[in-house]
């Protein structure tokens, strides 16, 4: 598992203040909304990312857990698979 910054657009109100905060992983776009840096946080700046996160005011930006390896989509054995039940005619 690692950890990873992530930014909700759709709560995001675009008040820069997770730049400011943190620079290392956070830069603006044109419009002050925060493009995150790919990869898990690194170890370091953990405690930061803490800080930013609880002084969002929207409460946008978040740390995910995500598992390592695989390529992340995490479909692999969830539920379902095919013809279990319905079929279309
Ligand atoms: S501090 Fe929160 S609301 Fe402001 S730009 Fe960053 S993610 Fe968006």
């Amino acid at each position: 598992m690692s950890r990873h910054l992530v930014v909700n657009p759709i709560a995001c109100d675009g008040h820069g203040l997770c730049a400011e905060l943190l620079p290392e992983l956070v830069r603006l776009d044109d419009w002050g909304y925060p493009i995150i840096a790919p990869g898990p946080i690194p170890g370091g700046l953990e405690a930061h990312v803490r800080r930013a996160v609880k002084a969002c005011p929207t409460l946008a930006l978040l740390i995910r857990e995500q598992r390592d390896g695989g390529g992340g989509r995490g479909g692999r054995g969830a539920g379902g698979g095919r013809g279990a039940g319905g079929s279309r005619r």
